[in-house]
């Protein structure tokens, strides 16, 4: 099947301007897109058919020649069909030409204007940060090395010999987004895609910076000054905008994302906003009466054992807890009262407590008003 003739095609004379063959294959272009011809081969056909022939008649040089040899003379060959010619991806790069600085009248039709015109985002840095319980119900201030991408001082960014202007990428006209008009069961479909080229930047580098290759940033350890509220937990996620790296060739640097991960204390149990110590007495001592020493997130603190004190009583220290992370509050420390039975006994001891053994005082004698373990616990938390 022979080719039509280009200016057939358009409908325009051989003497046409240039401005007039623009014009009529803006119309053309408009008649049969795919987006208004959906599931029509013919329309597609008559489509790239238009766009081929702007492709020559738009470019002296190609115009030229065809009209001294015809198809043959600009390489299109004899075989009709479209194959080895334009793909999609050009026609639609030849928008930006034809339809002005805006670019491609369905724009709206491809998706969403997603063009690249919205900065880039670098990518976070995330990092385990582990602290103690002390710092943890203090707060705390903490230096962190870092290794992040940072915007290249020499090219200023953009990754550029001395930080000279980009161009703009020949492949997608700038867009940084390639389209392709798939032809699936159900239908057509417009899919954009990254440019290749450019990488979806939209621009393309003549000359490479020295000091970046191009990249526009280079890789520099930082130390950053994080401040811990009070109360953070283990698992807990911080985030410091802005800390993270420098995308390549300028945009937002990411975030700096930090891990809390929390030491466990030797004796003090964390609970929530509360801490648990477990304090061991001797039945001497319980029995009798004493004060102890017990430690706290704000250092010893020495309290007071009633004489008779049961095993399994929760003394509270009011406000020696964890600060809520969202203010409601301090917590308490609680502490379990565990009665130490002597293992081991010399003879002297043995004789002694086998003294008492038949002491009505010794004998066990809880009183039905007392709470039970898990009551008591509940009143706590
Ligand atoms: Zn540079
Ligand atoms: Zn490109």
């Amino acid at each position: 099947m022979a080719k039509r003739d280009y200016y057939e095609i358009l409908g325009v004379s051989q003497n046409a301007t240039q401005e007039e063959i623009k014009k009529a294959y803006r119309k053309v272009a408009i008649k049969f897109h795919p987006d208004k011809n959906p599931d029509n081969p013919e329309a597609e056909d008559k489509f790239k058919e238009a766009a081929e022939a702007y492709e020559v008649l738009s470019n002296p040089d190609k115009r030229e020649r065809y009209d001294r040899f015809g198809h043959q003379g600009v390489g299109s060959g004899a075989g009709g069909g479209f194959g080895g010619g334009m793909s999609m991806d050009d026609i639609f790069s030849q928008f930006g030409d034809i339809f002005g600085g805006s670019g491609n009248p369905f724009e709206s039709f491809f998706g969403g204007g997603a063009r690249s015109q919205r900065q880039r985002k670098g990518s976070n840095l995330r990092i385990k940060l582990k602290l103690t319980l002390e710092e943890v119900a203090h707060g705390s201030e903490k230096k962190i090395k870092v290794k992040r991408y940072v915007s290249c001082d020499v090219c200023g960014g953009n990754g550029a010999k001395n930080g000279t202007a980009l161009r703009t990428c020949a492949t997608c006209n700038g867009t940084g987004q390639i389209r392709k008009v798939v032809n699936t069961m159900l239908g057509q479909m417009v899919s954009s895609s990254t440019c290749p080229t450019c990488g979806g930047e939209g621009k393309t580098i003549e000359d490479r910076c020295d000091k970046c290759h191009g990249e526009g940033r280079i890789l520099e350890e930082e130390v950053i000054n994080v401040k811990i509220p009070e109360g953070v937990g283990d698992g807990m996620q911080l985030s410091m905008s802005g800390k993270g790296n420098v995308p390549k060739r300028g945009g937002i640097p990411g975030d700096l994302l930090i891990v809390i991960e929390e030491v466990e204390d030797a004796d003090l149990k964390r609970d929530g906003i509360n801490i648990i110590y477990d304090l061991h007495l001797s039945f001497v001592d319980a029995a009798l009466g004493t004060s102890v020493e017990v430690p706290t997130i704000d250092g010893n603190v020495k309290i007071k054992i009633d004489a008779g004190t049961q095993s399994g009583k929760i003394l509270r220290l009011r406000g020696k807890g964890i600060q809520d992370i969202n203010g409601y509050g301090r917590g308490d420390q609680l502490i379990h009262v565990n009665i130490w039975t002597p293992k081991n006994l010399t003879d002297k001891e043995r004789n002694i407590l086998d003294s008492l053994k038949d002491s009505p005082n010794f004998k066990p004698q809880p009183s039905k008003s007392e709470k039970s373990f898990f009551e008591r616990m509940k009143e706590f938390f």
